[in-house]
């Protein structure tokens, strides 16, 4: 098993593969995008899947495919068809937007991929229009059809803005009533790509969010949280899903955190809030061997901050401008 400096498990990879989209998320990315990475910056699916192999071999049992939109990246069901037969991973998920996913959940369903996490922030089309500023809210709706009709594990995030879709928490929760789903309503993070600035005191933070679900549904009870969840669980009288908030800006959960991330560019991240701990896709391409790879990433794993605000701390002169397409969520 994997430990960091502060004792806590490292056993989960969440491995964002393009930072590329086809939505434009407001807590996200500016309208224009971002500076797209080269081809030749991105780490490529062979060099991945070495690092997978590294990565289990020191303890990772769970990997999660993200991005930007996964789904936009050529060829990526084959690859996940490789990476899921790595000896000792016992998982590979995915998160997705749900505008192009439909077609790909019958093979996703054969490779032997049991969870799919959906961003959906509202059912609105007008407002899914102004949040993601593509009307693309059909299109996602049908993947969540999909997803259930080929019986997958589904988790629906949403994530909770002031001004912009404080009416559908409400019904957005109300999807668990009668579908096999957990919708979980995440704080808002400053990782928007310098679209704007987010406020220290976040209006949405997982209490106001708590208290607006007992409004309407009073008899909600919390659950008891899986091991590292990032989410606080809460189940309803009558409900076939559950309700589960993260707290991803107060940052509660940081003491059990089992996660590290590799964006895109091939940079390891061991903390969502530091500015990049290591730069893995110039090791991967200098010759090194496995182990000295595996010797560089203990190294990493070993200055670990103890929870979120450390690591922004550590940033120093690196103010939060990246987008969360750059570091997968
Ligand atoms: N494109 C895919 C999607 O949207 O599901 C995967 C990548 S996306 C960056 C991963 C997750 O990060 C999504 O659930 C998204 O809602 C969430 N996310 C993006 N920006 C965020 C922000 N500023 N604050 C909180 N969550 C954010
Ligand atoms: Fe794209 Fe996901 Fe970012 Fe939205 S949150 S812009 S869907 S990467």
């Amino acid at each position: 098993m994997l430990f960091d400096n502060h004792g806590r498990t490292l056993d989960y990879l969440r491995l964002a593969v393009t930072d590329r989209c086809n939505l434009r998320c407001h807590y996200c990315m500016p309208e224009h995008g971002l500076d797209w990475l080269s081809r030749a910056d991105l780490l490529t699916y062979e060099e991945m899947l070495r690092l997978c192999q590294v990565f289990v071999r020191l303890g990772i049992r769970k990997v999660r495919i993200t991005g930007g939109e996964p789904f936009v990246r050529r060829d990526l069901l084959f690859f996940m068809k490789k990476l899921s037969k790595t000896e000792g991973l016992e998982s590979v998920s995915i998160t997705t937007n749900g505008v192009g996913t439909a077609q790909f959940v019958p093979e996703l369903k054969k490779i032997g991929i049991q969870s799919v996490n959906l961003s959906l922030d509202t059912l609105d089309r007008e407002r899914f229009f102004k949040i993601t500023r593509r009307d693309e809210l059909p299109r996602v709706l049908e993947t969540l059809d999909a997803l259930l009709e080929h019986g997958f594990s589904t988790k629906i995030n949403a994530v909770v803005m002031h001004g912009q879709n404080d009416e559908d928490i409400l019904p957005l929760a109300g999807l668990a009533e009668k579908l096999p789903v957990s919708v979980r309503f995440i704080e808002e993070m400053p990782f928007n790509g310098g679209d704007h600035a987010v406020q220290g005191q976040l209006f949405w933070d997982h209490r106001r969010i708590l208290e607006t679900l007992k409004t309407r549904w009073p008899r909600l009870e919390k659950s008891p949280d899986p091991p590292f969840s990032t989410a606080a669980n809460y189940e309803i009288p009558g409900f076939f899903g559950k309700i589960g908030i993260i707290a991803a800006w107060t940052r509660t959960f940081c003491g059990s955190c089992n996660r590290i991330r590799m964006t895109p560019q091939g940079v390891l991240k061991t903390c969502l809030y530091d500015n990049g701990v290591l730069q893995v896709r110039d090791i991967l391409r200098s010759g090194a061997s496995d182990e000295e790879l595996a010797e560089k990433l203990l190294f990493a794993f070993q200055k670990r901050p103890k929870n979120g605000w450390e690591a922004e701390k550590s940033r120093e002169n690196a103010p939060i401008l990246e987008s969360m397409a750059m570091i997968g969520g």
